[in-house]
């Protein structure tokens, strides 16, 4: 699961700077109010993920209620 996301992370582009903007999926880029939350970790580099309810379980279905 950590790497189905890490495949989806290496294809933004990151930018340090502050962003004021609304949330969108990782994975299909539709605005979302509530999102999901996946924190992931790779090395020293920590990112927090939002995925809509759909791509979540399409993603990670095995994190569901953890
Ligand atoms: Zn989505």
């Amino acid at each position: 699961m950590q790497r189905a996301i890490l495949n989806i992370v290496k294809k933004w582009k990151i930018s340090w700077k502050p962003e004021y903007r609304t949330f969108r999926c990782a994975r299909c880029q539709k605005n979302i109010r509530k999102a999901w939350h996946v924190w992931l970790k790779y090395g020293r580099f920590k990112t927090e993920v939002h995925f809509c309810g759909k791509c979540f379980k399409k993603t990670a279905p095995q994190t569901r209620g953890g």
